[in-house]
């Protein structure tokens, strides 16, 4: 059976400058999706800061406005949080990465922030993963023993490895301590195409594991050091980092996957009413400015999209996404990768269904 998404839509202009009033829609949904009902315990809502130098992804505002649909049915304790990066400077220690939160707001209001594999957030959580699944381990961040429920706010970005980060991704890279981002990520072996390089260092600047030289002037990588991340592919203007072998990316998307189910099952019981997935499809156009060749100027906001059922939104968004591209999702992300192994992955192992409904609130 299809399942619903629910979709809030926003005007898409991308000319216009002003930022776009998310409030009516995210209570719209709320509505929608029924959360003022009563479901005993702690929220605990997944954010995304982004880098120092610009605006949160999911802005502190944002997420207090989803935190108060549940403060609706008398939920108290909801917290935001969100874990060490192994891609962004500044996000990948715990004090820094909290100074930086403060500054964007977050822990400033009403809403509790956690950065909830910090050090003092006590042991990772072991998690059970599908029988077949080629991870061995999978851990979630420790702070993460505090919640009961779970909302996950994504803002939709092009992904290296997956083409979209959507909710799956969010859920199953987004929730791990550090060591099993690391391990979600080894399939993926960057290769520099050396004529394309023009050996302007900024894939040096952004590897947060010192894996890139210049030799006579062109990059190249160290796999040993390399944990697969993709910032660099991210950030070379020259599309000219990418999988040395195409069949690391597949098995990043199964991994992603079955992290993302052990995370549902271990906080909400993999029941839906514990969990919530909350999409925002606004400012596309305006990330990794300088980088790969996009047209970004071509998407502006779409609007947020919600569901029960993260396989269901995230089909939702890339069939959105890829609808207003004229069929190529690879013309907004800047990457020829789509997440298809990624959704037929997530509903084989019952993560959920990619049949669904798009229901306008
Ligand atoms: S960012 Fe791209 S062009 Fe610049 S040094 Fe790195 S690989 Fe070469
Ligand atoms: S070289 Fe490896 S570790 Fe460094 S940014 Fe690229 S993918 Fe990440």
């Amino acid at each position: 059976m299809a399942r619903d998404v629910f979709f809030a839509p926003l005007q898409e202009d991308p000319t216009a400058f002003a930022e776009p009033d998310l409030r009516p829609g995210l209570q719209a949904l709320g509505r929608a999706l029924g959360l003022a009902e009563k479901v005993p315990g702690k929220w605990a809502l997944k954010v995304h800061l982004g880098p120092r130098n610009r605006p949160a992804a999911v802005d502190a505002g944002w997420a207090e406005a989803v935190a108060e649909l549940f403060a609706g049915s008398k939920v108290s304790g909801a917290f935001a949080f969100d874990t060490l990066s192994i891609t962004t400077e500044g996000l990948d220690e715990a004090v820094a990465h909290r100074e930086l939160a403060s500054l964007k707001g977050f822990g400033t209001g009403k809403l509790p922030y956690v950065v909830a594999d910090a050090p003092d957030q006590g042991e990772s959580l072991r998690t059970e993963l599908p029988g077949d699944s080629d991870l061995s381990d999978h851990t979630l961040a420790g702070g993460l023993a505090a919640a009961d429920n779970l909302c996950v706010l994504t803002p939709v970005r092009p992904h290296p490895h997956v083409g979209m980060r959507g909710a799956i991704t969010t859920m199953g890279v987004g929730l791990a301590d550090r060591a099993s981002k690391i391990a979600l990520h080894r399939s993926i072996r960057p290769q520099v195409d050396t004529p394309l390089c023009a050996g302007c260092g900024v894939c040096m600047t952004v590897c947060l594991f010192d894996a890139i030289k210049l030799n006579a002037g062109r990059a190249y990588i160290d796999h040993e050091a390399c944990t697969g991340c993709g910032e660099c592919m991210n950030v070379c203007f020259m599309a000219g980092i990418n999988p040395e072998e195409e069949a690391g990316v597949p098995a990043f998307q199964a991994r992603v996957a079955d992290a993302a189910l052990a995370a549902s099952l271990k906080i909400a019981g993999g029941q839906a009413a514990r969990q919530v997935y909350i999409s925002f499809l606004v400012r596309l156009d305006r990330q990794n400015g300088g980088a790969r060749s996009r047209q970004r100027d071509r998407l502006g906001n779409i609007g947020i999209l919600a569901s029960r059922d993260p396989v269901a939104l995230d089909q939702a968004t890339y069939d959105l996404i890829s609808e207003r591209m004229g069929g190529k999702l690879g013309d907004w992300s800047g990457f020829k990768q789509l997440p298809d192994v990624l959704l037929a992955r997530a509903e084989a192992i019952g993560l959920g269904k990619r049949a669904y409904k798009l229901v306008t609130v």
